[in-house]
């Protein structure tokens, strides 16, 4: 019979991969509580006319990467590009803005975009994502950049830098545009086909496009900087200084556009080395119109998503060592009373707090040790029908071959006891 394979760019997490996953997930849970933040589980399938009014109808994401369906009575549902349409949804429909307090959200979970697959780039992703909603203040935009610096530094990322830009309010966009576009139009043909239809549909994009052709040509474009409106500078000059302050070292990248269309004022993209093309691992910025978009009252918001499988990609072995290490025993019961003995022994181990296991198939104690090296179990017990017979067995501290006899009425503490050392 034919094998059935998983989908293309839809990646499985093996239990090799799953510790660094839960290493990443639980520092910036840490870090997101510690900024005050809390989670947020949204759905991971929403109507498709929230993503199409909220991301944009000409972005890359809206125009060609959503996986969208009809349901059974024809309404059209849309798998999560990403989560910040969700989160906005949830927070209209639940009324969190008559909340008095500032709505500080995360959330944690698979995204879903249909993209040519390669190395960093799936079509199943995950993100970490932060939204703070209602504080209309840089130190709000430092608040959540500073947080989404700690997470990354704290998991020791190499060659991180944090890359920031200014995109003003939605009428400097307006003046910028049509400078932008006289310029593009003037070289249309030395940029790319993307950016060529990009020109009418999207212009600011052709900034951010990485063809080298269409770099060239833009470098020497009209700057948005130059056509910006003095409370937009303003509010930019505060947020770096807050950045100051606290010592978050940021680039200015005058061409960092960000692919989608609710953004303004602060954006902000962090890279590491070694990722190639792909070398983001989290972005994000403001975006104080997307709650009203969607239907909401005015409510000014700033957030990041964090790529997992970049991170996981680029989390180094020092990092990955520091988790302390789980301690697991192996159950060597063989003969008919030993290996009887040893399932009552594992099933105590495991009461007592103890990560416990064996394999059934073994039948003879050589067997069994060599599964305890292949599992890379600290301790390995071992009962036979002899020592059965007296009430104990014998545990092998298998780095250092050295064997105890223990009683196993009292097994748990005699454990714990060699593990701290006493
Ligand atoms: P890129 O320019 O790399 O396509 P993006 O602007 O589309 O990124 P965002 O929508 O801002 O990315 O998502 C934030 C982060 O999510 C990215 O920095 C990246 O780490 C991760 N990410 C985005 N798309 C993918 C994908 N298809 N596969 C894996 N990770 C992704
Ligand atoms: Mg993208």
């Amino acid at each position: 019979m034919s094998v059935i394979k998983g989908i293309k760019g839809v990646k499985d997490l093996l239990p090799e991969e799953t510790p660094r996953w839960r290493l990443i997930e639980e520092a910036a849970r840490r870090w997101a509580a510690r900024y005050g933040f809390h989670e947020i589980r949204i759905p991971i399938f929403e109507v498709t006319t929230l993503f199409a009014r909220s991301i944009g109808a000409s972005t890359d994401i809206v125009e060609k990467e959503m996986y969208t369906f009809q349901d059974r009575d024809g309404t059209s549902l849309t798998l999560r590009p990403e989560g910040t349409a969700g989160t906005v949804r949830a927070y209209i429909e639940h009324n969190r803005a008559a909340i008095p307090v500032p709505q500080k959200y995360f959330y944690f979970g698979p995204m879903f975009r249909h993209e040519r697959p390669q190395a960093g780039r799936l079509r199943q992703f995950h993100q970490f994502g932060v939204e703070s909603l209602g504080m209309a203040d840089p130190q709000a935009d430092v608040e959540v950049i500073a947080l989404l610096w700690r997470i990354l530094s704290d998991l020791e990322l190499p060659g991180l830098t944090l890359e920031i830009n200014n995109l003003g309010y939605t009428a400097d966009r307006d003046t910028y545009r049509p400078h932008l576009v006289t310029y593009l139009k003037q070289h249309e043909s030395g940029l790319c086909a993307n950016c060529q239809r990009r020109i009418e549909a999207n212009p600011l994009r052709v900034l951010d496009c990485k063809v080298p052709e269409c770099r060239a040509i833009t470098e020497p474009a009209p700057r948005l900087a130059d056509s910006l409106s003095e409370a937009a500078r303003s509010y930019f000059v505060r947020v770096l200084a807050g950045l100051d302050r606290i010592k978050i070292p940021y680039s200015l990248n005058h061409r960092l556009v960000r692919g989608l269309d609710y953004y303004n004022l602060t954006t902000f993209e962090v890279t590491a080395t070694n990722l190639g093309a792909q070398n983001a691992v989290g972005a994000g910025g403001r975006y104080d119109a997307l709650v009203e978009t969607l239907g909401g009252p005015s409510t000014p918001a700033v957030g990041f998503a964090i790529g997992i499988e970049r991170t996981s990609m680029l989390l180094p072995e020092s990092t990955i060592r520091k988790t302390p290490e789980d301690v697991t025993v192996y159950v060597a019961g063989f003969g008919g009373q030993g290996a009887a003995a040893g399932f009552t022994a594992l099933e105590e181990l495991r009461l007592i707090g103890l990560q416990a296991v064996s394999d059934f198939r073994s039948a003879t104690l050589k067997a069994h040790l060599r599964q305890a090296d292949r599992l890379r179990c600290r301790f390995t017990l071992i009962i036979g029908d002899d020592e059965v017979a007296k009430g104990s067995g014998v545990l092998r501290d298998m780095e250092t071959k050295v064997q105890y006899d223990v009683s196993l009425s009292t097994l748990g503490r005699q454990i714990y006891a060699l593990l701290s050392g006493s």
